[in-house]
């Protein structure tokens, strides 16, 4: 064994109590859906989890019906502090709750254990403390005053961060005083329903939370459902462009959260080693099913050759393997389809001429496994520098000057996130107001906080979620 080799260190599945067959949960109840119900599977290992039911447009219909009879009846009457005091409680059942939920998620989703247990469930229990702090405080969140709820929030979320899209969905919503129906996806929705038991125990008003499982049509039904007066989604571009089409004119209110095709800027003045992680940490985290991930590396051409040997070098350390094993730094692509879209892409990526690399590394025989990829000579019309991988693939592309860096990170149909390294604030400063981007982070990369806006610009969509900001799409009334 060589000194970067460790011994496994598995975490235990003991601490899960899972059923056999989950129902859907509305009016505080897990009830059997209608359609025929399919099985979740670990992508890891390719075997059965669960069954889950499907919801089919009766479920829908019922999940609403229960979603607007909470809301006339109970939580729209109750005052902020009530509600806040809900919230409060389901934050302390996650923390409560916190291992039990990062095992399922890395058994159910596939992403490394150290990242569910220290990203993904923190981050969870952060949104629903810091939208608790804001429920009763609704009249100083700059939307003028006494802001209202707007009613019932139909939800659709995608399996890159079930829990956690759960909890940038659910918590607003919550706390200006709506009711949801939430359909997680068809891959992983099994966070979402043990979400639905923290509900239970939480003893929230019957109805305030629904979760209807099911696969895209189930999304469909519910987004289209008469009786939703809001609607938020997060996934693909073009399920966005489908639902703003079917929206329009519904006087439903719409937030979209799509992809992105970041670009992670490197100039030759930044902390070269700090750069190098967060280019690890901006691509590789979560396999790279990011929409905001750091998928287009810019570096500065002096440094170009530099930077990809110690990247290769830093690759090289990189453990992709079991996710329940608390050294794995990469784990298993969510599915065989988003395996075979990595593959399609990455063989597209070969033949526009690019250069593909990857480390040594020995994949297991069963599951959904990439290696960690990089190209190399890509030029901004490949379709590895336009289109969302959405897995662990870096393109990485050169420029000379920090206009050329500009008009490269801003030539992307998406807008969603960048990254800046460089050890000059001014620098840092004048790029980031050029760039045509909702978040932009310097000399870090992927880091989230409730209190901080998320979204994008053309096609990543439009609104914003977290920050007072994302109150503001759950409330009658703009920012003010
Ligand atoms: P998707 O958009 O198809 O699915 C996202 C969610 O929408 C799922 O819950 C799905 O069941 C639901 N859905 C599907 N069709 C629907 C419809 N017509 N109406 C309402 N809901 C519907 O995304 P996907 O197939 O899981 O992934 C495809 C691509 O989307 C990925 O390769 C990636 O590029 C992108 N993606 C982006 C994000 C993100 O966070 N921005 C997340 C996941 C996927």
């Amino acid at each position: 064994m060589s000194f970067l080799e460790y011994a496994p260190a598995p975490e235990s599945t003991a601490i899960l109590d899972l059923k056999p067959e989950y129902g859907l949960f509305i009016g505080n109840e897990f009830v059997p859906g209608s359609g025929e119900s399919f099985v979740t599977i670990s992508p890891a290992t390719e075997k059965p989890i669960a069954r889950i039911a499907n919801g089919d447009a009766a479920d829908v219909d019922r999940a609403v019906a229960a979603a607007r009879r909470a809301y006339d009846k109970t939580w729209s009457r109750m005052s902020g502090r009530d509600r806040g005091k809900y919230l409060f409680r389901i934050a302390r059942l996650v923390q409560e709750r916190a291992r039990e939920l990062a095992v399922a998620e890395s058994l159910d989703n596939g992403k490394p254990i150290k990242e569910s247990r220290d990203v993904d469930v923190p981050l969870v229990a952060a949104w629903f403390f810091y939208y608790a702090g804001w429920a009763d405080k609704l009249d100083h969140a700059g939307l003028g005053a006494n802001p209202r709820s707007l009613g019932v929030a139909a939800q659709v979320i995608p399996w890159n961060f079930p829990l956690l899209m759960l909890a940038w969905k659910i918590a607003p919503a919550l706390a200006a005083g709506n009711t949801v129906v939430l359909k997680p996806a068809e891959t992983t929705s099994l966070t979402a329903l043990l979400f639905a038991e923290i509900v239970q125990q939480a003893d929230l008003p019957a109805g305030v939370v629904n979760i209807v499982t099911g696969a895209g049509e189930t999304g469909r039904l519910l987004v289209n459902h008469p009786d939703v007066n809001k609607v938020a989604f997060t996934g693909s571009t073009a399920v966005g462009r489908e639902i703003a089409r079917s929206t329009a004119g519904t006087g439903k209110k719409l937030t979209l959260e799509l992809g992105g095709k970041a670009a992670n800027i490197v100039f030759d003045d930044a902390p070269i080693d700090q750069a190098i992680e967060g280019i690890v940490n901006g691509i590789f985290f979560n396999q790279g099913h990011v929409c905001c991930a750091g998928s287009r590396l810019l570096v500065q051409e002096s440094i170009h050759d530099d930077v990809v040997d110690r990247l290769k070098t830093r690759l090289e350390t990189l453990r992709v393997g079991d996710p329940l094993d608390k050294n794995t730094d990469v784990g298993a692509i969510n599915s065989a389809e988003q395996l075979a879209r990595i593959r399609e892409l990455s063989e597209i990526g070969e033949a526009e001429g690019a250069e593909r690399w990857s480390p040594a590394c020995d994949l297991p025989e069963n599951g959904f496994w990439f290696a960690p990829t990089i190209f190399t000579n890509v030029s901004t019309s490949h379709r590895i520098a336009r289109e969302e991988i959405f897995g662990p693939v870096l393109s990485v592309l050169s420029f000379r000057t920090p206009a050329e860096a500009i008009a490269k990170a801003n030539n992307t149909p998406y807008g969603l996130s960048a990254g800046i390294w460089s050890d000059k604030g001014s620098r840092i400063l004048a790029v980031a107001d050029k760039l045509r981007a909702g978040v932009i982070w310097a000399n870090t990369f992927n880091r989230f906080d409730p209190a901080s806006p998320f979204g994008g610009y053309k096609e990543s969509g439009y609104g914003r979620e977290g920050g007072r900001q994302g109150l503001a799409a759950y409330l009658k009334g703009g920012l003010k």
